[in-house]
């Protein structure tokens, strides 16, 4: 299932709790994440030098989010001329009637999707099936998840969180499934998946990036399956995010291979392909109609931050939720949204909305860790601290709008401020108590806090016993 709930702060409390408290689990991840750190620090050895590489596709990406609305139009006018229908889809609700009108039309019963996560943010598969096709995902994660009735964990792995018997005992409820071998269980997918491409009346994918120079679509993959998805079918819907362009073909030279050091560690991905339009006359192979949904969907609001823009240079490598320890302890179910990890939650409050998704802002311990292997240079943890200071200045809590009145009334009128310093002592030692127990107000900051004792003197008590004995000769 495709399907991204809203889930609020409480049940992201209840459900990030819940996987932290699973230590199998949790090992699970950490074992595949460093597996992934070690050949990923072993591919980068390779590069001549990485920060400059770094340096180099964050340069790009930043061209082509300043230059967004320019290269957009040179790229829908090159695919048009290239023979591709161009819809622009400035919400989900656009994307989603757009792509429904094009099955519709076609009489489409038989739907065969590669890897697109701009597909799972405007919740495309639950559409399409409540609209009675039969739409089937044919990357090997994806469709385990799917088969699975679940969201992607995580927007490049998508099944990592399931061991091997857990997806032998998925597969079963399809077929018999004989071994939980890898490969077994790959041949499996396989088997089923053959059928499905033969059968489909429509092929839809994702675009890793958008040639503008050219009109051209790059997508990256390791499985073959994006391929024929786009290419077996007569008809090939790409829908992909408007920040992902590129203003020249010969951008993906870099931006290629360090999306597949970044994302997986390979030098580069297994299968590169680069799509411009349908078949021509006298070609044999491709589909007789392309079109390229281009979707908005908030990406616009971001852009007109000029403070955060720059995470719409982000080419969606995973690299941040891999080395984030927020996300190694939670999983990626609990951020209960499309993209998770830090740049999820960057990006999500754009896209979705500030105060309904700024608590996850608040899940990062903002150690940077994120920021510094972005493979374009996004400043992740800073951003996380924009949102959280955007949040509070949006709806400041009453709590602390009341305490910083106070403040403020007090620190403005000396008199105050040394009547409540000896009435603060005296009411810590009161509460002492209750402190730390349910009936203390700051239970919850307490909880995993120490609130030293108060000093029995205050500074300026101490200043001014200095003072008298300096000038007593002491
Ligand atoms: S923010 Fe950077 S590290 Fe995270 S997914 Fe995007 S490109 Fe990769």
């Amino acid at each position: 299932m495709s399907e991204t709930k809203i889930i609020p702060l409480q049940q992201f409390k209840h459900d990030s709790a819940e996987v932290a408290a699973d230590g199998d689990r949790r090992e699970f991840l950490r074992t595949a994440l460093g597996g992934y750190m070690n050949t990923r620090t072993a591919t980068q050895h390779g590069y001549q030098d990485w920060e400059a590489a770094r340096s180099g596709a964050a340069e790009i990406k930043w061209e082509a989010i300043d230059r967004l609305p320019e290269l957009l139009e040179q790229f829908e006018a090159n695919l048009i001329k290239n023979g591709t229908k161009v819809f622009w889809a400035s919400d989900e609700e656009e994307a989603r009637q757009y792509i429904l009108g094009i099955l519709r039309e076609k009489n489409a019963k038989h739907v065969i999707k590669s890897k697109t996560m701009t597909s799972e943010e405007i919740h495309l598969n639950s559409l399409l099936e409540a609209e009675g096709f039969d739409v089937v995902e044919s990357d090997l994660g994806e469709y385990i998840v799917q088969q699975n009735k679940e969201a992607p964990y995580h927007f490049v792995f998508p099944c990592m969180h399931l061991k091997r018997a857990e997806i032998k005992a998925i597969f079963e409820k399809i077929a018999a499934c004989p071994s939980d071998d890898p490969e077994a269980l790959t041949m499996f997918a396989r088997q089923q998946l053959r059928e499905k491409y033969l059968r489909a009346d429509v092929g839809i994918s994702g675009g890793n990036f958008g040639i503008a120079e050219t009109g051209h679509i790059a997508i990256t993959e390791n499985e073959g399956n994006a391929r024929l998805t786009c290419a077996m079918p007569k008809v090939h819907i790409a829908i992909m995010g408007i920040e992902k362009m590129l203003p020249r073909l010969s951008d993906l030279s870099l931006l290629q291979p360090m999306l597949g050091t970044a994302g997986a560690g390979q030098r580069i991905t297994c299968y590169n392909s680069i799509y411009g339009g349908p078949k021509k006359p006298g070609e044999t192979d491709g589909p007789e109609e392309m079109h390229v949904v281009l979707l908005d969907n908030g990406r616009t609001t971001l852009l007109a931050d000029p403070e955060q823009r720059d995470a719409l240079r982000c080419i969606r490598c995973g690299a941040c939720l891999n080395v984030c320890p927020i996300f190694k302890n939670i999983g990626g179910h609990s951020y209960g949204t499309t993209y998770q990890g830090p740049i999820g939650a960057v990006i999500t409050p754009h896209y979705k909305g500030l105060q309904e998704f700024k608590h996850l802002a608040y899940a990062s311990s903002l150690c940077g860790a994120c920021t510094e292997t972005c493979p374009v240079k996004i400043d992740l943890h800073h951003h996380l601290l924009r949102i959280r200071r955007n949040s509070v200045s949006e709806h400041p809590p009453l709590m602390e709008k009341v305490a910083m009145k106070g403040f403020a009334f007090a620190f403005t009128r000396p008199w105050l401020y040394h009547l409540g310093t000896p009435l603060a002592r005296l009411g810590h030692w009161l509460s002492k108590p209750i402190q730390g127990t349910k009936l203390d107000p700051g239970y919850l900051w307490r909880k995993t806090r120490t609130l030293p004792d108060m000093p029995k003197e205050s500074f300026h008590e101490w200043f001014e016993k200095r003072e008298q004995q300096k000038k007593a000769g002491k």
